[in-house]
């Protein structure tokens, strides 16, 4: 390490939300030069134009979104999950760490500048039950996707809105893939004040898109209740 990166790392100490060395690019990314080397996934040239999945060949719509009723417009992930990506996300979950708010919401700013043209009415973090919600010391309630709300309030200066009410204590996580969509079914409803009165053109934050039943579900009763469009954006996506 070169003396003036040692000196400003005595200044300004950032450590790798990852491995906790101490490092000057993790100021910049949250993480250390060798983490962010290795949170990088390889490029997936077709992707599905709805949910964003990889895709073999070059046709446009997955099976998923081709064969299900979807009601949510489109996806946005900032990134593919991978090992690193996973770990990353439940340390911020298991504790605000900041460092990795950071690492997980870049880009952010990109994608959310491109979504400026969609002309949004609203947007919503889609509520969790204590699963995601962390009370930390100050027992202030602790959303992962806090950083993605701040960076869409800045950029998109739209309102931030909360029609639904999570219902289930149940989490998703350690559910199959079908327990999953029957369990989301049950976990939100409309919150009276805002029956068949959602904005037309809503943006959901969540922290990561793994089946999509949680956001499709979302999606449905949003559009039961006025919405015309709903668009999603992640940190993160399961690719496989
Ligand atoms: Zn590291
Ligand atoms: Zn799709």
């Amino acid at each position: 390490m070169n003396l003036g990166i040692s000196i400003l790392n005595f200044f300004f100490p950032i450590h790798c939300g990852i491995c906790g060395r101490e490092d000057i690019f993790s100021l910049r990314t949250g993480l250390c030069g060798s983490c962010y080397r290795a949170s990088k996934n390889p490029k997936r040239p077709f992707r599905c134009s709805v949910c964003d999945s990889p895709l073999l060949d070059q046709s446009s719509i997955c099976e998923f979104c081709d064969s299900r009723n979807v009601f949510f417009t489109k996806v946005w992930s900032l990134r593919d999950r991978n090992d690193l990506l996973g770990n990353a996300l439940n340390k911020l979950k298991s504790g605000n760490e900041y460092t990795l708010s950071i690492f997980l919401s870049l880009g952010a700013r990109r994608v959310l500048q491109k979504m400026k043209v969609l002309d949004l009415d609203a947007c919503i973090l889609l509520p969790s039950y204590s699963g995601s919600m962390i009370f930390t010391s100050g027992s202030r309630p602790f959303s992962p996707s806090e950083r993605l709300e701040k960076e869409a309030r800045r950029i998109l200066k739209t309102p931030f809105i909360q029609p639904l009410r999570k219902i289930s204590p149940e989490r998703q996580a350690g559910k199959s893939f079908s327990e999953r969509f029957f369990h989301a079914h049950h976990s939100w409803e409309i919150q009276p004040e805002w029956k068949g009165l959602c904005p037309a053109k809503i943006l959901l934050l969540d922290d990561v898109f793994t089946t999509g039943a949680s956001v499709n579900e979302a999606s449905r009763i949003l559009k039961n209740n006025g919405a015309k469009s709903v668009y999603i954006l992640t940190y993160l996506r399961t690719a496989d």
